[in-house]
């Protein structure tokens, strides 16, 4: 199959984009869109056969759920029934964080497919701001279920070229909005009543933090602990080995433990590239990619991570090294991919 990528750099571009894109998902087919968080690979949320083709474009188990875009958020009482003790904070959110990177899990109704959850009777449910993104659900007027546009495994991409990198051939259209203003996934989170105040669990850890979210309730971070996640590989999206590159990348969580092999070629993937940080000297690095050069921004750490990653992965080094980012704000979000990207793969 050939892939065309329409380039949305004019008035005249994106009429055509969007033309094109709902024209393929009215068809049935997939169609790879820039969001604000990262590609996402879409298809009628609606229409198994549609989403199916998602899966196998990805080569993703089936057992691993999808997030569904929603084109209002009115929409949303039309895909998932919300449960009455939490319809407020649930509505709060909404009012406060849609359109943007907010995920959230809710009891879905029967017009959600199940392969859509992975068979689960939950959905994860979001409205994504990004103008190309909005005007084509808007136009096309049904959900569009559009997880990561990579392989399964593979590092989210937060541009058009790496989506062709990884699906060229595979799906007939990739619209290219340029540069992703996110760059990290969205936060995914479920709410439930609480003993005091509504409990706002994090199941990924993203773009809206915990101080984004406290004032709505009682913020927890659930299942971070890797080992735990692959025993339990059901967990939907928790695997451990999610966002690797192909080269091997090791989380140096304390410089003092690194001890370089000679014959060796390494990366660093730096947070600041400052000295004083203690990874710069420890070597004579074959590369050295710095996530936010200077004193450190987080937001720009993770606007820029999946893009330096998969840099560095072309680079052909035999191992890269990553500094640790501060664990704060969307540093938690950085680290938890850090963590995850350091596991050892499976063959
Ligand atoms: P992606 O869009 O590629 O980032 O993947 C979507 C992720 O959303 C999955 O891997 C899960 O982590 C999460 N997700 C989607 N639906 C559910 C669900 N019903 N329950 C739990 N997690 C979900
Ligand atoms: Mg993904």
């Amino acid at each position: 199959m050939e892939t065309k990528i329409i380039f949305t750099d004019s008035d005249l571009d994106i009429r055509e984009a969007v033309g094109q894109a709902v024209a393929l998902l009215r068809a049935g087919e997939l169609v790879a869109l820039p969001t604000e968080t990262v590609y996402g690979l879409g298809a009628n949320a609606l229409d198994p056969e549609a989403v199916a083709k998602i899966f196998e474009a990805k080569e993703r188990p089936s057992f691993d759920p999808l997030i569904v875009h929603l084109p209002s958020k009115t929409a949303l009482r039309e895909v998932t029934e919300i449960p009455d003790e939490i319809e407020k904070t649930i509505t709060q959110l909404v009012e406060t964080f849609w359109p943007g990177p907010l995920t959230l899990l809710l009891p879905k109704r029967d017009v959600i497919p199940d392969i859509v959850t992975a068979g689960l009777q939950t959905v994860a449910v979001r409205q994504s701001d990004h103008p190309i993104f909005r005007r084509i659900i808007k136009q096309f007027g049904t959900p569009i279920a559009a997880p990561s546009a990579n392989r399964f495994g593979s590092i989210s991409p937060t541009s058009a070229t790496h989506v062709s990198e990884q699906l060229g051939g595979r799906i007939p259209l990739i619209i290219d909005g340029g540069a992703c203003s996110r760059g990290l996934e969205s936060t995914i989170v479920r709410v439930s009543p609480g003993p005091k105040k509504p409990l706002i669990e994090v199941l990924r850890p993203g773009p809206i933090t915990e101080d984004d979210l406290k004032k709505f309730g009682k913020v927890v971070f659930v299942g971070r602990n890797a080992a735990v996640e692959e025993s339990a590989p059901e967990a939907p999206g928790r695997l451990a080995s999610h966002y690797a590159p192909r080269t091997p990348l090791r989380l140096v969580e304390d410089p003092a433990t690194f001890t370089p092999d000679p014959a060796k070629r390494y990366a660093l993937l730096s947070y600041r590239g400052q000295e004083k940080d203690g990874y710069l000297p420890l070597h004579d690095w074959a590369k050295v990619a710095v996530l936010s050069p200077g004193s450190g921004r987080l937001t720009e750490a993770g606007i820029r991570l999946f893009h330096l990653m998969v840099q560095l992965d072309q680079g052909g080094y035999d191992e890269i090294i990553a500094e640790p980012v501060p664990d704060r704000g969307i540093g938690r979000a950085i680290l938890d991919k850090l963590r995850r990207a350091s596991h050892p793969r499976k063959a």
